[in-house]
């Protein structure tokens, strides 16, 4: 089976191996107030600051989910005033999460197919952004997210980087929270996420009554150690991906190239075109791509057949398009395989 889902999405190839390390040196059973863990959640984030360029003075939580964070968020900041930004379901859902628990929200939602508008955002305590929207297949222009620091310099601001984080380099400084589980673009199976925060944003949580409020998770991470017994597995498994990673540098450059390729690949059929044609915005994790709605059903059917496993479209999207994931764990024989068989369905139609 080949899976192109955009989450949950190709495990990383290494993990069996991994996992029968962790079990066989009882890493993945240890007690998360041992010493052993609270030295493998230090390395981690060591890790992450060496490889990924995580700056040193942000700290690194293990929650549960990109869900839970929504959560984390409006809990631990509720006396600030909210403006989101969105253009696709996850950065809605993410306001509806936030308005949900009676924070003081404002939403500035604008079409996918244009270029976002930071002008109208003003005075707003905290700004809530999404790197990369997983639903549509588009990300913030580059400089976007320092353009938006800029001009609001008072504001913190906080970033959804679900389906970005691990597979393109990040402008950390330009924001004070970054967030993402890992069943995305780190290829590791769900049910963990990261949050990471400024000094800045921990200095302006609140105190509030939640196991989960930032206060609570900051207060355990100074002494490397968790709020409950975390996702044991998947922090070992994480550990084991940063000690034998290429450096996220690098990495990048290889999904921003590969992203090229694909969108260029896909040049080449008839029925099918890129949902997103400006480069500025086109996501380099998360392909969209629009096809005639009474081929849809055709393709899918194809593909199962093949055991190619495609990302269906998502919200309002579902009828018209399907989306591909360009996520680390996913090999060039895997594309290749797919546009081999694309070819082969678009010959028999
Ligand atoms: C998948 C996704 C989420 C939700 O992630 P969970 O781990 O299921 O909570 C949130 N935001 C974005 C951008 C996503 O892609």
């Amino acid at each position: 089976m080949i899976t192109f889902y955009p989450g949950p999405s190709k495990l990383d190839e290494r993990l069996p191996q991994w996992f029968q390390e962790g079990v066989e040196n009882g890493y993945i059973s240890a007690n998360h107030r041992s010493d052993f863990f609270m030295q493998q959640y230090g390395e981690i984030c060591d890790l992450l600051k060496e490889v990924f360029h995580v700056p040193d003075e942000y700290s690194i939580y293990f929650v549960s989910s990109a869900t839970e964070c929504w959560e984390i968020i409006g809990q631990s900041f509720n006396q600030l005033s909210f403006a989101h930004l969105y253009n696709g379901a996850f950065g809605r859902k993410w306001a509806s999460t936030n308005s949900a628990l009676k924070n003081h929200v404002k939403e500035y939602s604008y079409d996918f197919k244009d270029i976002p508008n930071a002008a109208p955002i003003k005075d707003a305590d905290a700004i809530c952004l999404t790197h990369n929207e997983t639903s549509n297949g588009t990300k913030l222009p580059d400089n976007f997210i320092q353009e938006m620091r800029d001009g609001n310099p008072q504001s913190l601001i906080f970033v959804d980087a679900t389906s970005s984080m691990g597979g393109v380099m990040l402008p950390w400084l330009a924001a004070d929270i970054w967030y993402a589980s890992l069943q995305k673009c780190f290829g590791l199976p769900a049910g963990m996420a990261l949050l990471i925060c400024s000094p800045e944003a921990i200095d302006r949580a609140n105190n509030g009554p939640h196991y989960n409020q930032i206060a609570n998770l900051q207060r355990n991470y100074e002494l490397r150690q968790t709020t409950h017994t975390p996702n044991t597995l998947n922090i070992f498994f994480l550990w084991r991906m940063l000690q034998d990673h290429q450096g996220l540098q690098l990495i990048s450059e290889k999904i921003r190239t590969r992203a090229w390729h694909l969108y260029n690949g896909f040049k080449e059929f008839q029925n099918m075109e890129v949902l997103i044609k400006d480069k500025e915005i086109r996501s380099d994790t998360v392909l969209s791509i629009s096809i005639l709605p009474e081929l849809l059903d055709s393709l899918f059917e194809f593909m199962d057949a093949k055991e190619i496993v495609l990302g269906k479209g998502y919200s309002e999207l579902k009828s018209g398009t399907f989306r591909i994931a360009n996520f680390p764990a996913i090999k060039r024989r895997e594309y290749d395989s797919l546009f081999h068989n694309i070819r082969e369905w678009q010959d028999k139609l």
